[in-house]
């Protein structure tokens, strides 16, 4: 109970700026009801009164009155009803943004164990399907129910003020109507469901055979591929005569209950009639009475039943947000603790690390590096070289009891991640680039570059060359919309992307493995005259890449296999040693075929 009472609180703070509108579109909605509500007594007084036993002579030949005030009953409706209908969708558009503002800058900080055990289209599913799904049942589903309410009311009301007998049956037709209707959507709800998901498995089919067309006309399994389809056709169309059979059912028995109630009152409105126990204009106001709620009342079934499709996504939006944040800092703070650092050298002691439950990635890895030296790490893929990285930057945390890493001599759980994301600059195997423009995409480290600073990293990760030759140079759209760069030259505009961000500490995480050898050692050599006092980390499996580093360490299966200087690696003759003879003459064998 008190879980519920959080989730409708936490629900609540989506309505800040909604809730004014939606307070004017209940109102509104209740404006434009009771006016509904009002027609039928005119029609009764005018019946009454023209064809009655007390008629009004002037109303006879004034008729015209009559019309005039139903024309003005449904004019102030109708400005209603738009008053309503406005608010709703601005109470509905509020909500949503505000949900989604929320959910987006939530998934953003929520720790890379989690983004590992979610998947991205499911997650993408939550925060804009989802979100759909209750914003409807809020400002739409939730507002009829306020309406159908207010409408039972008041026309039951003025309908036990006329006749009581008649109410009592119309009141005993409401709940079997509601309960009809629910249980009736909620099968179909389920059905649909199946239908639904026999849809996509056909879709499936469709896309499969459409993008592998090469593989099946060359392994000739066009005839198997027929088949495959047939059936989930099959399957497909049987569904949704099935579906179809029930809705039709559905309104079937509906109509015929929704019949039956209207028929019983017209009987016995007559017979009340012919006893004088109920006027002829009364008859046919109670009569419209009952029609106007005929079809609200049916509708609050399907609404009910749709409570649960919005209470499923309501708890899968929930699940985002339960999920913790990383604990991220106030600017403030940043400022602060930069200062408190009195050094960069970063030291790993002992560090052991696995993945959830899976096997153990490092064991036991100790060393350290000065501020302003170059730091190798080797290893095959697998090793547990990103990993190593990814420790460092705080992408995953490391279980207490299993080592410590510190940074200027503080441990890196007490560095915010504001401040240690911000002093660690990092280039991936394969970097994410947005779909804007390449200065776009260089700018995204710093926001105040000048066009000046960017050109100047993307000499230095020397791919300006390049971008120049495009002919909207810097302003060429990489991505869908536009070119699609090379791995080499995606891995530079990420070191130029990473160069702006001004870090005392660069990693290049195989940041050079789509580079050719000639270029890669112009980086290395343009970065280290740039960045004279930058701590700089090479991961990668090329030696060609790290053996000029202060100081190397061979990662083999997580554990340290050898460390050194690339002369104290060459002389002992182990692995390094090895890696670097296949490696050297497989590139000197490249040399010769250019
Ligand atoms: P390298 O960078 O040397 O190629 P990694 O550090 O990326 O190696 O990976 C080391 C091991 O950890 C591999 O066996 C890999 O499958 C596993 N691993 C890497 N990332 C994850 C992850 N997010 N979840 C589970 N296992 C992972």
């Amino acid at each position: 109970m008190k879980e519920k009472h959080k989730k409708i609180k936490w629900m609540g703070r989506f309505f800040q700026n909604a809730r004014k509108y939606f307070i004017i579109a209940v109102l509104a909605s209740f404006i434009s009801t009771g006016l509904n509500a009002l027609t039928p007594q005119v029609f009764r007084f005018a019946i009454d009164s023209v064809l009655g036993s007390q008629k009004y002579s002037y109303l006879s030949n004034h008729l015209w009155l009559i019309a005039g005030l139903l024309v003005f009953l449904a004019l102030l409706s109708g400005i209603s009803l738009f008053v309503c209908k406005f608010n709703a969708s601005k109470a509905g558009e509020n909500f949503a943004k505000n949900m989604r503002d929320t959910l987006f800058s939530h998934v953003q900080k929520l720790p890379m164990e989690w983004h590992d055990k979610n998947q991205t289209g499911d997650i993408i599913q939550r925060c804009t399907s989802d979100v759909e799904v209750i914003r409807n049942f809020v400002v739409t589903q939730l507002l009829e129910v306020f309406r159908t309410a207010f409408l039972v009311i008041i026309s039951f009301g003025m309908m036990w003020a006329m006749n009581r007998k008649l109410s009592l049956l119309v009141l005993f037709f409401v709940p079997i109507v509601i309960i009809y209707s629910t249980i009736f959507y909620r099968l179909i709800a389920q059905r649909f469901t199946v239908a639904d998901e026999a849809e996509g498995e056909l879709s499936t089919v469709v896309q499969e055979n459409a993008t592998g067309v090469r593989v099946v006309r060359a392994f000739g399994r066009e005839q198997f591929e027929m088949e495959r389809f047939q059936d989930k056709n099959e399957k497909f169309a049987k569904l949704w005569i099935r579906l179809g059979s029930l809705s039709g059912l559905y309104w079937g028995v509906g109509d015929f209950i929704t019949g039956l109630q209207v028929i019983t009152i017209i009987v016995l409105g007559t017979i009340e009639g012919v006893k004088g126990s109920i006027s002829v204009g009364e008859f046919i106001a109670f009569a419209s009475y009952n029609t106007a709620l005929v079809w609200p009342i049916r509708g609050l079934g399907r609404i009910l039943s749709d409570m649960s499709k919005a209470g499923v996504s309501f708890e899968r939006v929930h699940y985002i947000i339960r999920g913790e944040e990383e604990d991220y800092c106030q600017k403030e703070d940043v400022k602060k603790i930069e200062k408190e650092l009195p050094h960069y050298d970063i030291v790993f002691s002992n560090v052991s690390f696995q993945y959830g439950t899976g096997k153990q990635v490092l064991s036991n890895i100790d060393f350290t590096i000065p501020q302003g030296t170059t730091f190798g790490i080797l290893g095959g893929t697998g090793s547990g070289k990103s990993t190593i990285a990814q420790l460092l930057n705080r992408l995953y945390q490391l279980p207490e009891g299993k080592g410590s890493i510190t940074l200027g001599g503080t441990p890196i759980e007490e560095i915010p991640l504001e401040v240690l994301r911000k002093k660690i600059g990092i280039v991936l195997q394969e970097p994410f680039l947005y779909s804007r423009t390449i200065k776009e995409n260089i700018r995204a480290a710093s926001k105040e570059a000048s066009m000046e600073d960017i050109q100047k990293a993307a000499q230095i990760a020397c791919v300006d060359a390049s971008i120049q030759h495009f002919t909207d140079g810097y302003e060429t759209m990489v991505g869908e919309r536009g070119i699609t760069l090379s791995g080499g030259q995606k891995q530079r505009v990420a070191i130029a992307r990473m160069l702006l961000q001004k870090a005392p500490i660069l990693i290049f995480d195989d940041s050079l493995s789509a580079v050719d050898s000639q270029t890669d050692s112009l980086i290395r050599k343009a970065l280290k005259q740039y960045e004279k006092e930058a701590t700089i980390l090479f991961i990668s499996h090329r030696v060609a890449t790290l053996m000029g580093a202060d100081q190397i360490i061979v990662l083999s299966h997580g554990h340290i296999a050898e460390r050194g200087t690339h002369e104290e690696l060459m002389a002992a003759s182990g692995i390094y040693r090895q890696v670097y003879d296949i490696q050297m003459s497989q590139d000197d064998r490249k040399k010769v075929e250019i």
